[in-house]
């Protein structure tokens, strides 16, 4: 990989070759890919990727940490919709604001960035089989990725997962394990059972390579807005390797001179399950939390990348942000409304976060917004009929259809 110079890492320093199937540092610590920026300067101009004709995340390839002859996987990831919004800006009283949708990828969240990354390593490192523990989309976009890949999966998901979710695992053909506990349990089990059998693993906090992937929405973002960048960026946060991929992205274009500024993140998380914010708010190390919030994907009790989610959001000069669960399905049903883009409640829990420091007046006027939808609002059916009450209930009969005519023009 020209591109690349090594993998280093985040809490010693101690630098490692850019092995396909590395882990994590002798010191526990979390890897970082490093990038050669010259050499990315030198022979890559955002002509070269605004030219290609790959509109997928792969179109990124000069950014992304693979070999040349590396198989792009089958399915189509990335290159989500940013919808301009001014009707929304007018709402939240700012200048520009923007919805990035990327519950249009091919599994109906941005975890398919990670999970063409993970597929694409998986196969370069000679594997067959790959598996992760998930919150839920981690697991059923590594399935439906790795099935189209024809690799095999066993995937590990707390039982609270969505049915909407599981469906698409078993669909998909993954080897599923249930497990009767919490997500940092799952995790746990996941994590011997990958050693025990040697497959590939697909964990974010262990892969340094999946960041990579969810790093190309950035690179898509600003892609899109002509190689601009917004003054912010809303995104909800879990495990925190999303918001710390969003980050890479921009410092990415940034360091090889593509873009000339950087934005400020907003992290969004639930007020009962917050560890990464109430850490970025105090100074102190983050702490493990109770999971304890309808928005599934975040209900992240000890989240496994917050001290690279923590750098993100500090370094940004970002603001982290917490909202209740009535909030969050308030703006399930406000951007389904106001956008026609229907979230998953994690996946709207970004705007929540906007909503909230729009109405406290935090976000300046003349500012430019871009929010993250990170998956979609079928995949959890329930909480978008709770979020949006139930419809009217009638006869066939045009008498009582009148009526509820004349009561809802009133
Ligand atoms: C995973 C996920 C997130 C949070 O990403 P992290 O990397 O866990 O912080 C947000 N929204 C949705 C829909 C997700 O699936
Ligand atoms: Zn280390």
């Amino acid at each position: 990989m020209k591109n690349v110079k090594c993998l280093k890492c985040i809490k010693c320093g101690k630098e490692y070759e850019a092995l396909p199937d590395a882990t994590t540092c002798e010191c526990g610590g979390i890897l970082d890919v490093i990038y050669d920026y010259d050499y990315i300067k030198e022979n890559f101009t955002p002509d070269d990727i605004s030219s290609s004709d790959n509109y997928t995340m792969w179109r990124y390839r000069p950014f992304l940490p693979v070999e040349e002859d590396t198989v792009q996987p089958p399915l189509r990831v990335g290159w989500s919709p940013l919808y301009e919004e001014p009707r929304m800006a007018e709402k939240l009283g700012i200048r520009k604001f923007w919805l990035k949708d990327d519950g249009l990828n091919p599994t109906a969240s941005l975890k398919d960035r990670a999970s063409s990354m993970g597929v694409a390593k998986a196969i370069e490192a000679g594997y067959d089989t790959i598996a992760c523990s998930s919150t839920g989309n981690a697991a059923s976009s590594l399935a439906g990725n790795a099935a189209a890949a024809g690799l095999k999966t066993y995937i590990f998901v707390p039982e609270r997962a969505p049915i909407g979710k599981v469906a698409q695992l078993l669909i998909f053909g993954a080897k599923v394990i249930s497990v009767k506990g919490n997500y940092e349990e799952t995790f746990e089990l996941s994590k011997a059972a990958i050693d025990e059998y040697g497959w590939y693993n697909r964990n974010a906090a262990i892969n340094c390579y999946l960041m990579e992937g969810k790093k190309t929405v950035a690179l898509e973002i600003a892609e899109q807005l002509g190689w601009k960048v917004p003054d912010y960026v809303a995104l909800s946060t879990g495990d925190g390797c999303t918001i710390a991929g969003v980050w890479k992205g921009f410092k990415d274009l940034y360091n090889a001179g593509f873009t000339d500024k950087l934005p400020k993140l907003i992290s969004v998380q639930s007020v009962n399950t917050c560890p990464i914010n109430r850490a970025v708010h105090t100074g102190e190390p983050w702490e493990p939390m109770e999971e304890n919030t309808l928005a599934d994907s975040i209900s992240v009790g000890v989240p496994r990348n917050a001290d690279k989610a923590i750098n993100a959001i500090i370094e940004s000069g970002g603001i982290p942000v917490e909202v209740t669960d009535d909030e969050i399905l308030e703006a399930m049903r406000v951007t389904g409304r106001e956008c026609g883009v229907f979230g998953e409640p994690a996946g709207v829990t970004g705007m929540a976060g906007l909503t909230k420091l729009c109405k406290e007046g935090k976000i300046p006027a003349d500012a430019s917004v871009v929010a993250i939808v990170t998956g979609n609002g079928l995949k959890d059916t329930a909480n978008g009929i709770k979020a949006a009450g139930e419809p009217i209930k009638l006869e066939p009969d045009i008498e009582k259809f009148r009526a509820v005519y004349d009561e809802l023009n009133k």
